[in-house]
């Protein structure tokens, strides 16, 4: 199969390896799949919330260090990031794996709606997107050291990416500076390589202080730090005429006060400001810190702000995708058995995702040249902005289903999503051989990021220096 794959690529001609012909590819084998599963099903099982992902972290780490990588933890004062390197020397692959999951999002493993014994989920599927890297990882690794490859490979375990920024401080920490070209891949309910770039985004909690007194003995004593609040939202309201079409801003008020009758002496807002780059979102984001010091000015209040998370948009490398959607082509989709269809049928029918066939797990969507744009934002855009990187999608949910469903955290934990999770980790293990043993290959990508990236690039942090917020899914 794999051979077969080989010479499709070699037929479709577009950047077929010399070596890709040989007998010595990368072989997904029964053993790196069973590793992928059972790390996929433990943090699923374990559903750990960003920064706090312990036991997933640990776990991914003895499986690397058993299979021969050299690790180490707490990169970047994060304890559950880590670094695993097998070879040495140039080139430097990057794989990314994620880990975090979602608060609310309790869900068992069945076609409809119902709660398990836990507050989080994996939503996301970042359980199957950690598994299916460490198992391309172990795969991978197994033909350098057969076929003695010269380069080291390097997965980072990459924390908190829902809300945290956990790889934006691994970057701000210089961990990319020697890699070559980063790859990772998401859980999806369609396959597809696409160059795509995402929104910049960056969110705040600005925090309000008055003085508290009795609401109707004696208002004229106190000050409403919850006027603050409506104050600075009213002018971001107004400002929304006045900002390019593209820009997102929406906030929560995280905290309102107590009780009508007692005057808030504190009261919270906790923005997110989106726009199409860096460079767009950050006179933005200046004028909403003026809304929050004109808001205190004219209630009488204090507010002070905690930068919660940045990230900087998707900085897309065609070549890179290019490369990508040939070895999933050549892969081919998901395939359901009797029972899988039977239940992405019945959770279509309790789920809102009809619409789109069960069938089409099993299709590949078709190349498209022009640059997508995606309405979210990931850290993965600090990575792609100091060295080229890709992602592909897989189909590990059932058609139809968004993110951060219920239907997504069924999927994620049974054999529709393991088996999209395998998918994912073959084409990262092809394209990771590609990239380790073409050296024009990665020329040509590193041509496409100089070009796209500009020469006068410079990367910093959206959010500035602040350290990780490693407390911020610890519920007070
Ligand atoms: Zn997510
Ligand atoms: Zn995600």
């Amino acid at each position: 199969m794999r051979f077969e794959h080989c010479l499709r690529l070699f037929f479709i001609g577009f950047f077929a390896s010399p070596l890709c012909l040989a007998a010595t590819s990368v072989s997904y084998t029964e053993q790196h799949k069973q590793a992928a599963e059972e790390i996929a099903a433990k943090l699923w099982q374990w559903s750990e919330l960003g920064y706090l992902e312990q036991r997933s972290s640990g776990l991914m780490q003895d499986v690397l260090r058993d299979g021969g990588f050299r690790v180490k933890s707490g990169s970047a004062s994060i304890d559950t990031a880590f670094v695993a390197e097998y070879g040495a020397g140039e080139p430097v692959i990057a794989l990314l794996a994620e880990m975090d999951a979602l608060p609310g999002a309790s869900q068992q493993a069945l076609p409809e709606e119902a709660t398990r014994n836990t507050e989080a989920g994996h939503a996301c599927g970042h359980n199957l997107f950690g598994g299916g890297v460490i198992g391309a990882a172990l795969a991978v690794k197994d033909w350098m050291q057969a076929n003695q490859v010269a380069g080291t490979l390097r997965v980072f375990g990459t924390p908190a990416e829902e809300g945290g920024s956990g790889k934006v401080y691994l970057v701000r920490e210089g961990l990319f500076d020697d890699v070559d070209v980063a790859l990772h891949w998401h859980p999806a309910d369609s396959n597809q390589s696409l160059a795509a770039t995402s929104l910049a985004n960056k969110s705040a909690k600005f925090k309000f202080e008055g003085i508290a007194s009795h609401a109707s003995a004696a208002p004229e004593r106190g000050r409403s730090a919850l006027d603050g609040v409506e104050a600075m939202n009213f002018m971001v309201n107004l400002m929304r005429e006045h900002v390019p079409s593209t820009t997102r801003i929406h906030y929560v008020i995280s905290n309102g006060g107590d009780v009508p009758n007692i005057v808030p002496r504190y009261a919270e807002v906790y923005y997110y400001l989106r726009a199409p780059s860096a460079q767009e979102l950050e006179p933005i984001w200046d004028r909403l810190e003026d809304a929050a010091r004109a808001g205190a000015l004219g209630t009488g209040t204090q507010v002070n702000w905690e930068v919660i998370h940045g990230n900087h948009s998707l900085l897309p490398n065609s070549t890179l995708a290019r490369l990508m959607h040939e070895h999933l082509s050549a892969f081919g989709g998901v395939d359901y058995s009797a029972d899988e269809t039977k239940f992405a049928e019945t959770l279509q029918a309790n789920f809102n995702g009809k619409g789109k066939p069960v069938s089409s797990a099993a299709t590949i969507a078709p190349w498209r040249d022009d640059i997508a744009s995606l309405g979210g934002s990931t850290d993965v855009g600090d990575v792609s902005w100091v060295v080229p990187t890709h992602g592909i999608s897989t189909a590990t949910w059932v058609p139809g289903t968004p993110a951060h469903s219920w239907a997504a955290v069924a999927a994620s934990g049974m054999s529709i999503g393991h088996k999209g999770m395998h998918l994912a980790a073959e084409v990262l293990a092809a394209t990771t051989q590609d990239l380790l043993t073409d050296s024009q290959l990665r020329a040509a990508i590193k041509a496409e990021f100089d070009e796209r990236r500009g020469s006068d690039f410079e990367y910093r942090a959206l959010l500035d220096d602040r350290q990780p917020p490693l407390d911020y899914r610890v519920k007070p």
